[in-house]
């Protein structure tokens, strides 16, 4: 029994995490990746719940040890997905959300053969994206002014996912997320809870 990746990603600031959550908790036996990162963790963040908070030195031995499944450099930090606690909730039948960017995406699309969905969440438009950036406060002008070049860029790969949500409002976007979901647990036989069917021994 093996469940499936569902890859998100989005430009900082397009709400992802909100929706996430919320799709977190609506949905069934699903875990989210908690990806290690080199940047430094905003208020309210948590080791272990948010990202594994680690140095650069740290992150770069476990490249060497070919611990990732896919990591890159995003906004002068590293991110990466460590393969192991993933396949062990994958063979435990959880499908897994992954918030990773679109390198990260690109290199388990091209080098991985774990079964997986490709999710894009677009802002409305990038007008409102700055908006947003602005609105949270949490970045400096200059990572603002980052991160927003980034989202033109990121939102050009949009092409490459399998799904497109436009984050008009919060909750239509955690529906049509959830409903994606539970769009490919139907096409892979899988019942409301992430299990199989056959083999299920009820
Ligand atoms: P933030 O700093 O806003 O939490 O995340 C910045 C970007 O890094 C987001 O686009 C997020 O999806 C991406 N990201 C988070 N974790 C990973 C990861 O493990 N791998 C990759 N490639 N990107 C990640």
């Amino acid at each position: 029994m093996s469940g499936t990746l569902i890859i998100v990603s989005a430009p900082s600031g397009t709400g992802k995490t909100t929706i996430l959550r919320r799709v977190m908790s609506a949905v069934e036996n699903l875990a989210f990746s908690v990806s290690h990162t080199t940047r430094e963790p905003r208020k309210g963040e948590i080791d272990g719940t948010d990202y594994w908070f680690v140095d650069r030195p740290r992150f770069e031995r476990m490249i060497d040890n070919g611990e990732f499944l896919e990591w890159a450099e995003v906004h002068d930090n590293y991110y990466g997905t460590a393969l192991e606690p993933l396949r062990k909730k994958l063979d435990k039948g959880y499908d897994i959300v992954l918030d990773i960017d679109v390198q990260g995406a690109a290199i388990i699309r091209r080098e991985s053969r774990l079964p997986a969905i490709h999710v894009f969440i677009a802002p409305p438009d990038l007008s409102e994206l700055e908006k947003r950036l602005r609105g949270r406060g949490t970045e400096d002008e200059a990572t603002i002014v980052k991160r927003l070049k980034n989202a033109a860029q990121e939102l050009k790969s949009c092409d490459a996912y399998e799904y497109l949500v436009v984050n008009d409002r919060v909750e239509n976007a955690a529906q049509v997320l959830s409903g994606i979901i539970y769009a490919e647990r139907a096409r892979s036989r899988k019942t409301m809870s992430g299990q199989d069917f056959v083999g299920s021994g009820s």
